[in-house]
């Protein structure tokens, strides 16, 4: 039995979990099922190959595991929930702020046309990029990069995904998105409930906002 057929049942599993949390969190978000191109791309990224060997019996655990740096690859729930508040289209280009091990930028490269992801750890960055090469996701571009300038040289974007968290939204990558596009993003302190947003930019340049869930994530960190 290869790697593959070993995490079969586990990652079935996974999927039904995260269906039965969705309907759970639905007086949250609104959403009580997410679109079959999500419920795809869960099915389709082989969580077990974002994981560090030592966490790899939890690959399919419906939690957040640890993958070293400090940092953690998110619950599948979130990673689900946060994809399908981005409403995608097939050819859609999306902005993604904390590449860490690159299981979500993995998701939106099932899920939309074009992933741009930027990460602020450079040793995080090269391994990403390497694991995504070798799982053959060319629509992703992994850069080292301060997510609070976005990443002008490809803005505007259809959608940004942001998966750490700031103290406010940042107006930079209000500004890198289309009108009509769609952000979602954690606010809020560390060591406190941040808020996840969903964001729509307007015809007049302005981003509307909307609190759909109570969320846990790393600080988005400033300045380097
Ligand atoms: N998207 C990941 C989870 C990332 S955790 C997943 O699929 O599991 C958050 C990541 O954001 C960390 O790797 C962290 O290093 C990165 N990060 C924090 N501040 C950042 C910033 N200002 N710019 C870019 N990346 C940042």
């Amino acid at each position: 039995m290869n790697k593959q057929e070993r995490f079969t049942d586990a990652h079935q599993r996974l999927l039904r979990e995260i269906e039965s949390e969705a309907r759970d969190t639905v007086s949250w978000t609104g959403r009580a099922t997410y679109s079959d191109r999500v419920m795809l791309a869960m099915a389709s990224v082989p969580r077990h190959e974002f994981v560090p060997e030592w966490e790899m019996p939890f690959a399919y655990a419906n939690r957040p595991l640890g993958i070293g740096h400090g940092q953690t690859i998110s619950q599948p729930y979130i990673v689900a929930v946060m994809t399908d508040l981005l409403d995608l289209k097939e050819d859609d280009r999306v902005l993604e702020v904390g590449t860490g091990c690159g299981y979500q930028a993995a998701v939106l490269a099932e899920t939309a046309g074009q992933v741009f992801t930027m990460e602020f750890v450079p040793e995080l960055a090269e391994l990403a990029r390497l694991r995504l090469r070798r799982l053959g996701y060319r629509n992703v571009t992994v850069r080292v990069g301060d997510g609070y300038r976005g990443w002008p040289e490809e803005a505007p974007f259809d959608a940004i995904m942001v998966t750490a968290a700031p103290p406010e939204i940042p107006v930079v990558l209000g500004e890198q998105l289309k009108a009509g596009g769609r952000m979602v993003i954690p606010v809020g302190l560390r060591n406190e409930t941040q808020m996840l947003y969903r964001c729509v930019k307007q015809a007049d340049g302005t981003l509307s906002k909307e609190g759909k869930l109570p969320v846990a994530f790393v600080p988005m960190v400033e300045g380097r």
